[in-house]
């Protein structure tokens, strides 16, 4: 029998599995690496639809998606 009260998961969180049970606070340093990890700018790709993004699309701010509604509020 498993007690919930006493399962205890060190490990963290589980992003495949679903299980995320990080106590919300403010932006830890392992959510910004997963900004920096699904942001266009850096994957080339709408977080979104997944789409490419186009290889010369450049913007200047906002790296909005050209195929869906995304909209990029990073900044
Ligand atoms: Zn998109």
């Amino acid at each position: 029998m498993m007690n919930p009260d006493s399962f205890e998961d060190d490990e963290g969180s589980f992003y495949n599995g679903e299980l995320i049970r990080q106590p919300r606070q403010t932006w830890t340093l392992e959510e910004k690496l997963e900004l920096l990890d699904t942001h266009p700018m850096f994957t080339r790709r709408c977080p979104e639809c997944e789409m490419p993004y186009p290889k010369d699309y450049r913007p200047v701010v906002h790296w909005d998606c050209p195929f869906c509604d995304w909209k990029d509020d990073t900044v």
